[in-house]
């Protein structure tokens, strides 16, 4: 353990262990430049359970291969008026399960002479003029910089960025009857009632028999269980599925906005992972984006600057912005804009897009895949209010 002044006084404090946090820690610990910090994670939950699973798609190999539990080459884009069966290449979509994350993480994490794992509830979090300083009921700990996955609330307190929420409920299940192709998740299917919203099925199929089956909105209001629940038992039914076993269940509500999160950090203090605004505004996708945003900061750090100056934003916040504006003013038309974008453009495109990796050329192709009047109206509007 590295020889700290006190033993509440720490180089960096991680607050929050989720996969913001968890992805920062094991960065600092695995490059030799943070060898001389010390580091305290402060997290008030066991992280024992399978409490949510993170997939994304991924070029070729990736640092978390290890882990991941299931993976498909093919995927699925449906809609009522048109559907799409393609090949990821040159993509993977990858799960892994929350519960093998923790369970690899903590122990690797612990094993750290120079980190200390903290399990207690934070209170509060308080940047000082050169620290910072972190409560929890039981004591005061105080650190040159910290880091916090701890989401507030100020981007629900204001009208300027519309907040969307991708909110859903999943089933793990056993069907009597082979209904799935184990080959082919299911990005978005769109064939389910609309009733003026964002609304669609995701389905990660495991064997002809089991999948994951997620009723999925993106929009204002979060929804009764029952009803998210009655829509899976409906598809279900519909897909001929017979009986229905739940083996397990996860719920979520994802903020999707373009707010400007960065705007609550300082020199020594940074909102990482949804609570730093991390999250892809116009999907909810995040744990990709906290990987490379972690890669992005472990590098600035090395230059010793004020974390309020590492670069957060980029043209693609922007698109995100207007995609928003035009989603929330026109909720029930989500169906109809994801399906201009897959049916004018490769699901390759569309995957670069959305990892922020696009040209000019490109994003000019995907955009005019889109009602362009929507678009144009929303970019005056955002122009004017500069
Ligand atoms: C069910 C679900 C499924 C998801 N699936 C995907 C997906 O497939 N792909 C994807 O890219 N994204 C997905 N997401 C979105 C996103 O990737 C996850 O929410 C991800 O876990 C966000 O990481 P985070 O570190 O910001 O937050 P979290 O992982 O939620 O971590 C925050 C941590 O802070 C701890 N904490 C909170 N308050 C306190 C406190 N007061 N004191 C101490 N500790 C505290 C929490 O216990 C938690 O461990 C999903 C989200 C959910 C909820």
């Amino acid at each position: 353990m590295i020889a700290l002044n006190n033993e509440n006084n720490f180089d960096i404090i991680i607050c929050g262990g989720g996969a913001a946090g968890l992805l920062f820690a094991h960065g600092l610990i695995s490059d030799p430049a943070f060898d001389h910090l010390s580091i305290a994670l402060i997290e008030k939950e066991q992280k024992d359970q399978n409490d949510r699973t993170w997939c994304f798609w991924e070029e070729g190999k990736g640092p978390w291969d290890h882990l991941v539990s299931r993976r498909w080459d093919k995927a699925i884009f449906k809609s009522k008026a048109f559907s799409k069966s393609f090949l990821m290449t040159p993509y993977q979509y990858k799960m892994i399960e929350g519960i093998n994350f923790y369970n690899y993480l903590y122990p690797l994490l612990e094993k750290a002479t120079n980190f200390q794992l903290i399990r207690e509830e934070i209170t509060s979090i308080t940047s000082l003029k050169e620290s910072c300083e972190v409560m929890t009921a039981l004591a005061t700990y105080t650190a040159k910089k910290v880091f916090s996955s701890l989401v507030q609330n100020h981007y629900k307190r204001q009208d300027k960025y519309p907040v969307l929420q991708q909110h859903f409920i999943g089933w793990f299940v056993k069907t009597e009857a082979p209904i799935f192709d184990q080959e082919t998740m299911v990005f978005m299917d769109f064939d389910v009632a609309q009733k003026n919203n964002t609304r669609f099925m995701y389905v990660l199929p495991s064997s002809p028999n089991e999948a994951l089956v997620e009723y999925t909105l993106f929009s204002k209001d979060l929804l009764e269980d029952r009803e998210y629940e009655d829509e899976i038992t409906q598809y279900l039914k519909q897909k001929k599925a017979g009986k229905v076993k739940i083996t397990a269940t996860e719920k979520g509500s994802i903020p999707m906005t373009a707010y400007h999160f960065d705007q609550h950090n300082s020199a020594n203090l940074m909102h990482i992972g949804t609570a730093g605004g991390w999250t892809k505004a116009s999907t909810g996708f995040t744990f990709k984006k906290s990987q490379e945003k972690i890669n992005a900061l472990i590098e600035f750090l090395k230059k010793g600057q004020a974390l309020d100056k590492f670069q957060q934003r980029n043209k693609f916040n922007f698109y995100d912005l207007l995609f928003l504006d035009v989603l929330a003013k026109y909720n029930g038309e989500g169906s109809q804009l994801f399906s201009r974008m897959f049916q004018r453009n490769s699901p390759q495109r569309i995957f670069q897009f959305l990892d922020e990796k696009t040209s000019y050329g490109q994003e000019v192709l995907l955009m005019s895949s889109f009602p362009i009047g929507r678009f144009v109206k929303a970019l005056f509007k955002r122009v004017l209010s500069l």
